[in-house]
């Protein structure tokens, strides 16, 4: 048996980090098993698929350095792959089912089926089709048909017994059939729905295991008795724990970013969301170990895939819901930054659209691009850290209050630099020399760098902590480093 996975995502928003956490788990079980992995899109939902979440989505999940054997962009052997571009096969497997008396035709209102669930939540009932269409004779059924009743199509539950299954991480599994509703398998415009189409198209696509998330364990009932009802083998089942909040609920926007754009806008490098998400499945892969190889994204997306592909089990996955824990997620992102060269990394930022300002020039931007990295975890914190190199703070005297000296001392402080910086010619304004001189004016004074530098820093960069003030100074300038020393010397008079 080959196996065959697949991810089938909606393509209803923004790619969601739960897609590609499925997708990635689906890919390297496949990849461990020498086998396929597919990407399908279900956009049986016409109001809220759109054509751009889709684009957005394997965009995204290309972004991460993954691929699929088989998908809407690049066809197949079992294509389309797109669930819109499918309808003939699901008619013809309703109208199996219909035929063999394993589904039937409602034609309900929707007043109808909204008073029932008025009635059913007044009773404190779990919302469910009241069967009422099921008993109608096939003659009725013609004649409602013949007045050009719309319809719909649902699924024939057995109202006795329990649906038993085996989940390949959580066991056996037992659903009551009196607690499974009697599904819409196609809708009255024609469509089918998700349940109809996953089962069809996962049979059809020859899928040997279905990973997906644990919000569709309730929905397995329906899909096994589907896959009883055509004769079918049904796939293995895998239900993934969800991604969740740090505070263990359900990851949500509210409280978490949840689109992939947004950690590639924020500057997270592809392989560190990669190597997060690889980290989520089996939390015993050895960080430290996985960083830092290959020399290009490319590169280094593959080899982290190839790792988790080859360390792939299911078995290891942990149902308690692993937490996506942003800190270690922006940890790993300055991880893999500073496991570029400078060279590659001022390519990154040039990918990512970072704009430099003019007032840094190009040939200055390596050594900036070296000093900076060592201070960022994503590449949306280098502007910021730089901006001053591109235009002076604005400081208050305020800002300069010191706890270890007093506003005297730091004037003397301020003061005593400017003094010490002057003599420095042009061509020894390098980082070892500034800090040189800064050092000996402190001591001079009776004080050390260290008891000053805080006001040094905010005079020049305006933050109490940026690029290592001595480099900051050397790309500034001499004269502009002056400036912005006796800038700071007036505003504490
Ligand atoms: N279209 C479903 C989703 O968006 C797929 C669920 C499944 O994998 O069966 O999650």
């Amino acid at each position: 048996m080959t196996v065959r996975t697949r991810v089938a995502p909606s393509p209803t928003g923004d790619p969601h980090v739960g897609t590609a956490y499925v997708a990635l788990i689906n890919l390297c079980f496949a990849r461990k098993h020498g086998g396929q992995f597919i990407l399908r899109v279900e956009d049986t939902d016409r109001t809220r698929s759109t054509q751009q979440s889709e684009g957005a989505i394997l965009e995204s999940l290309r972004w991460l350095g993954m691929s699929w054997d088989e998908g809407p962009d690049i066809g197949g052997p079992h294509g389309p792959y797109r669930q819109s571009e499918r309808g003939e096969s699901y008619q013809e497997h309703v109208a199996q089912l219909l035929a063999q008396g394993n589904a039937f035709k409602c034609f309900c209102t929707a007043e109808r089926l909204e008073e029932m669930r008025v009635a059913q939540r007044a009773a404190h009932q779990p919302p469910h089709y009241d069967g009422h269409c099921l008993t109608l004779t096939a003659q009725e059924v013609t004649e409602k048909e013949i007045a050009g009743i719309p319809s719909v199509v649902r699924l024939k539950v057995p109202s006795e017994g329990a649906c038993v299954f085996d989940d390949v991480l959580r066991g056996r599994i037992e659903i009551e059939w009196k607690t499974v509703d009697m599904q819409v398998l196609l809708k009255s415009d024609g469509f089918p729905t998700y349940h109809l189409a996953n089962v069809v198209d996962d049979h059809m696509m020859e899928i040997t295991h279905v990973i997906r998330g644990e919000e569709w364990i309730s929905s397995a009932p329906k899909h096994l008795l589907l896959y009883r009802y055509f004769g079918w083998n049904p796939p293995q089942l895998c239900h993934l724990p969800l991604l969740r909040n740090p505070d263990k609920s359900k990851l949500s926007k509210r409280k978490n970013p949840t689109s992939i754009l947004y950690y590639r806008e924020q500057g997270y490098p592809a392989e560190a969301l990669l190597h997060f998400l690889g980290s989520l499945i089996d939390a015993r892969n050895d960080d430290q170990a996985l960083i830092g190889h290959g020399h290009s994204t490319r590169e280094r997306t593959r080899l982290l895939l190839e790792y988790f592909s080859a360390h792939c089990e299911l078995e290891r996955i942990s149902v308690g819901g692993p937490v996506f824990d942003i800190p270690k997620l922006r940890w790993l992102s300055g991880q893999w930054i500073r496991r570029q060269a400078p060279s590659e990394f001022l390519q990154s930022l040039d990918e990512w659209g970072y704009a430099w300002p003019r007032a840094i020039s190009p040939q200055q931007r390596e050594h900036v691009a070296r000093i900076a990295m060592e201070r960022i975890e994503v590449l949306s914190d280098f502007g910021p850290l730089v901006e001053f190199l591109a235009e002076a703070p604005d400081v208050s005297r305020h800002d300069m209050a010191l706890e270890k000296l007093s506003e005297a001392q730091v004037h003397a402080g301020l003061q005593g630099a400017i003094e010490a910086l002057v003599p420095l010619d042009g061509a020894s304004w390098n980082q070892a020399a500034i800090g040189e001189a800064l050092k000996k004016s402190a001591a001079s004074m009776g004080f050390t760098l260290k008891d000053v530098v805080r006001a040094f820093y905010i005079a020049v960069t305006g933050k109490p902590t940026s690029l290592p003030l001595f480099d900051g100074m050397e790309i500034l300038g001499k004269e502009e480093s002056l400036r912005r020393f006796e800038i700071a010397l007036e505003r504490l008079h």
